[in-house]
C-alpha cells in the first residue's frame, strides 16, 4: 500500500454518512479526523462494511500468491487466538510449542541433514524472512571481515527477477545488490553469469525458487556447484540463501527429485511464504538456518520463558499468533499427502489454463505452469491490435485480476500477463475466465491499436515491478 498523503483525498471532503437503515440519522462523522464521539458497534460496523464492499474479490484475484481461502476451522482457530501475541512466549507458551513443531516439520521438509539441529522462526511474512537471511549472511561475512581487517562494502548478488524485498533489504541494510540481468529467453540468474559478479566481499548469493516474473524455478544445484568450482578456484566461499517463498511449499511435494534445499551443503537459510502456498491466510513466513553456525549469535536476542531464557530473531516484537496457529493446524490437518494433493491439483489447473490459453493463437506462453503453479504470457510477435495492458483492463472488467508488466534489464521489451493458481482455484473458475478471456479478444481484435500502456498498469504485479534504478542504494 502506498504511502499516502492527507491532501491527495481534499478532492473528497464530504464527511461519511449514514444511510437511513437504522433510524439513528442522521449520523455524519469525519473522513479523515477522529469522529468527536462514539456511536453504536452495529452502526460503525455496516459503515465500514459498506466502504469495503468497493474492494475486489479475493478469489478472483489471480495476481497474488498470498491465500485467499482456507478452511472455515483455521479461520475458527485463528477467532479463537486472536488475542495471542507471538512474542509473549511465557504467557502462550503453547503456541510458541506450535511454532517450534511448525520449524521442525520445515527442517524436516527441506531435508536439514541434523533437523534438530536446524534452528528458526516465524515471521511476518517471506519479506521479514528475507531480511532475517540476508542479516545473518551480512554478519557472517562481518565476522570474516573482522579477522581480515578490510573495510568495503558488503555485496550480495541475485538475478534482477527477485522479489522487491531483496531490494528492500539491500537498501535498508547497507548492502550493495549485484543483479545478474536477463539475457534472451533466460528470465532468471545462470550460475556463471551469478558467479562472475561475486568477490570476497560477497555476502552470498540468493537463489528464487519461484520467480515472481513467471514462477520459474531458478537452477540451485548448478549454482551450488558453480559456486563449489568458484571455492576451488579461489578459496572463496560463499553461501546461498533459497528465496522460496512459494516454491519451498511446492517442490518438496510435487518434485522431490530436484536437489534445491539444505541436501545441498552450500544453503546457509531457505524462507517461505507460510501464507502463500503454506496455505495460511496473510500473515505468516518461515526463515530457516540449517544449522547454528549458518546464524551467527550475536544477531539472537533473548526474551523470557517460562522463567527460562528464550531465542529470538526478528524485526518485529509484537506479532499475531493466530497465523502460526494456523499453520500448524493446516499441517496436521493437511499432512504430507495433502499438501501433496493440494498443490497437485494447483499445477494441474494452471498447466491446463497455460495449455488453453497458448491455443486460442494471440498468446505465447513465457513459462507453462509445471514449476510453480504460476504461468507468464506475451502477446505473439505480429499482433499489434492491443497490448497486454489492454487483455488486463479487460479482464477486470469482469472482476478478474490479471497482472500485466514489463520484464527488467535487457528484456524490458517483453510485456505479459501472469497467472497465479492458489488453492481454491478450480478447474471450473479457470473454464470461467478461459471463456471470458475468449470474449474479451474479439472485441479486442477489432482495435485499430493499443490503447493502454504500462503507464495504465496499476500496481498490482506483487513484486514484479522494475527495480527503481534512482534508488540510491542500487548500485
Ligand atoms: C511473495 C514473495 C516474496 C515476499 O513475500 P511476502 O510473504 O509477501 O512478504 C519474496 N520473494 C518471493 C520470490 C515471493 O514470491
Amino acid at each position: 500500500m502506498p504511502l499516502k498523503r492527507a491532501q491527495e483525498h481534499h478532492h473528497i471532503s464530504r464527511d461519511l454518512e449514514l444511510n437511513p437503515v437504522f433510524s439513528r440519522e442522521p449520523v455524519k462523522v469525519p473522513r479523515y479526523a477522529l469522529p468527536k464521539s462514539e456511536m453504536e458497534p452495529e452502526t460503525a460496523y455496516q459503515l465500514v462494511h459498506d466502504e469495503l464492499m468497493l474492494d475486489g474479490n479475493a478469489r478472483l484475484n489471480l495476481a497474488t500468491f498470498v491465500s485467499t481461502w482456507t478452511e472455515p476451522q483455521a479461520l475458527r482457530l485463528m477467532g479463537e487466538c486472536a488475542e495471542k501475541n507471538m512474542i509473549d512466549k511465557d504467557e502462550y507458551p503453547q503456541t510458541a510449542e506450535l511454532e517450534t513443531r511448525c520449524v521442525h516439520m520445515l527442517a524436516r521438509l527441506w531435508n536439514a541433514p541434523d533437523a534438530h539441529r536446524a534452528v528458526g522462526c516465524s515471521t511476518t511474512g517471506s519479506s521479514e524472512a528475507a531480511m532475517l537471511g540476508g542479516l545473518a549472511l551480512k554478519r557472517r561475512w562481518q565476522h570474516r571481515l573482522a579477522a581480515d581487517g578490510t573495510t568495503a562494502k558488503p555485496n550480495l548478488v541475485m538475478g534482477i527477477n527477485v522479489q522487491i524485498c531483496w531490494e528492500k533489504f539491500a537498501d535498508y541494510f547497507d548492502v550493495e545488490a549485484r543483479y545478474v540481468p536477463m539475457e534472451g529467453e533466460r528470465y532468471h540468474l545462470s550460475p556463471e553469469a551469478a558467479v562472475e559478479l561475486c568477490d570476497e566481499n560477497t555476502i552470498g548469493v540468493v537463489a528464487v525458487l519461484g520467480s515472481t516474473f513467471d514462477g520459474s524455478y531458478e537452477p540451485v544445484a548448478e549454482l551450488a556447484a558453480a559456486l563449489d568450482d568458484l571455492q576451488e578456484r579461489t578459496g572463496l566461499d560463499i553461501p546461498i540463501h533459497v528465496d522460496g517463498a512459494s516454491g519451498a511449499m511446492i517442490a518438496p511435494f510435487l518434485d522431490p527429485d530436484l536437489v534445491w534445499d539444505f541436501r545441498l551443503p552450500r544453503v546457509a537459510s531457505i524462507n517461505t511464504s507460510g501464507h502463500k502456498f503454506g496455505l495460511v491466510m496473510p500473515g505468516v513466513g518461515w526463515a530457516l538456518w540449517r544449522d547454528e553456525q549458518a546464524l551467527p549469535d550475536d544477531l539472537v536476542f533473548h526474551v523470557n520463558y517460562l522463567g527460562g531464557d528464550m531465542p529470538t530473531f526478528a524485526l518485529n516484537f509484537s506479532r499475531p499468533g493466530a497465523q502460526v496457529v494456523a499453520q500448524y493446524y493446516n499441517f496436521l490437518r493437511l499432512g504430507f499427502d495433502g499438501y501433496r494433493r493440494v498443490q497437485q491439483t494447483c499445477r494441474d489447473v494452471a498447466t491446463r489454463l497455460a495449455g488453453e490459453i497458448a491455443g486460442l493463437g494471440p498468446f505465447e506462453l513465457i513459462t507453462d505452469g509445471s514449476q510453480t503453479p504460476v504461468f507468464a504470457f506475451r502477446i505473439r510477435q505480429g499482433i499489434d491490435a492491443f497490448s497486454v495492458f489492454d487483455v488486463s483492463a479487460a479482464l477486470r472488467e469482469r472482476g478478474w485480476l490479471v497482472p500485466a508488466y514489463t520484464f527488467p534489464e535487457n528484456r524490458t521489451d517483453l510485456a505479459v500477463l501472469r497467472i497465479v493458481v492458489r488453492n481454491g482455484f478450480s478447474h471450473d473458475l479457470a473454464d470461467l475466465l478461459l471463456a471470458d478471456l475468449k470474449r474479451v479478444l474479439e472485441r479486442l481484435e477489432h482495435q485499430s491499436g493499443p490503447q493502454r500502456s504500462a503507464d495504465d498498469a496499476g500496481g498490482f504485479a506483487h513484486g514484479a515491478e522494475t527495480k527503481n534504478p534512482k534508488r540510491p542504494g542500487r548500485h
